[in-house]
């Protein structure tokens, strides 16, 4: 872990890192891991966790060797949640939350928003407020194919409901003093379309050495990088970055060949509205 760190870390440039999974606190050596990013300077270090937080993680770290951490909350309710987190997930990571706040450390939340839980979206910032959670990030359903369906029942949203649902909720929030982040999703028609892969410098980097600059590329064969040896080698032959200069109407590539079903088209077969790179963020800054 130390030496991929060094070998992204090892630049006069600011660098975010975020520590997410499957579930990061599930491996012993984590905390290890984050004091060695604070030691190289990191400008912040995230840990995004199911709330579980194995091996005493709380008490094996400070407040000051993380700026966040990061809590997966998808409902108001267990009723809402644990069908979708798992059973029980409800209590344990609102306990946990509270008491992440009661040592003092930074606390987010991320709530991912489906078919499922859209109802109760409006609730969360008085839930957050009662936590003392202060940042909350409201993250888009983006499921794949056939997963994007749950016993037949489909968890997108729809545009609609994204343009005149989230905007209220993270106003609310910012008005509790939360700051809020979430995707822009769609296209405004004068909003100019630019790809992250192409125009930043994101890695996402996974355990088997793989590397991606797409993070919806992950699973599939075609990461630009592989670590091997200690060093960033590039991959030959078709990998995300070849795919991700390619041009489309509809906007984000990865998009229209993983999701698909994301997409609406008019009689014509124009796409009715160009979906946004995942990476574009809105934020409502904290109004108290
Ligand atoms: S999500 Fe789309 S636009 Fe963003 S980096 Fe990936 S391919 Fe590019």
């Amino acid at each position: 872990m130390a030496q991929w760190l060094d070998l992204f870390l090892q630049t006069d440039r600011p660098t975010n890192l975020i520590f997410l999974g499957g579930e990061p606190t599930l491996h012993k050596d984590l905390p290890h891991g984050i004091r060695h990013a604070r030691r190289l300077g990191c400008r912040s270090i995230t840990v995004d966790t199911n709330g579980f937080l194995f091996h005493d993680f709380l008490d094996s770290i400070t407040p000051d060797d993380l700026d966040y951490l990061s809590f997966s909350l998808d409902g108001l309710t267990a009723g809402v949640n644990d069908p979708i987190r798992g059973a029980g997930v409800f209590a344990i990571c609102t306990a946990n939350i509270a008491k992440a706040v009661r040592q003092g450390f930074q606390v987010s939340v991320i709530y991912t928003v489906s078919s499922l839980n859209i109802n109760q979206l409006d609730k969360m910032p008085a839930l957050l407020q009662l936590l003392g959670v202060r940042r909350f990030f409201i993250q888009v359903i983006g499921l794949r194919g056939k997963s994007a369906q749950k016993g037949g029942l489909n968890l997108q949203v729809s545009p609609e409901e994204w343009l005149t649902k989230i905007p209220p909720v993270a106003k609310a929030a910012s008005d509790k003093g939360i700051h809020v982040i979430y995707p822009k999703v769609f296209l405004d028609d004068d909003e100019k379309f630019q790809c992250a892969g192409n125009i930043a410098e994101n890695y996402f980097i996974f355990p088997n050495g793989r590397v991606y600059l797409c993070p919806l590329c992950e699973d599939m064969p075609i990461h630009t990088y592989r670590i091997e040896d200690g060093r960033l080698i590039e991959q030959p032959g078709l990998t995300e970055k070849k795919l991700l200069s390619l041009n489309i109407p509809e906007g984000c590539v990865m998009n229209k060949l993983l999701q698909p079903g994301n997409l609406r088209y008019d009689k014509q077969g124009r796409p009715r509205y160009r979906i946004s790179c995942c990476l574009l963020k809105q934020e409502h800054q904290p109004a108290l």
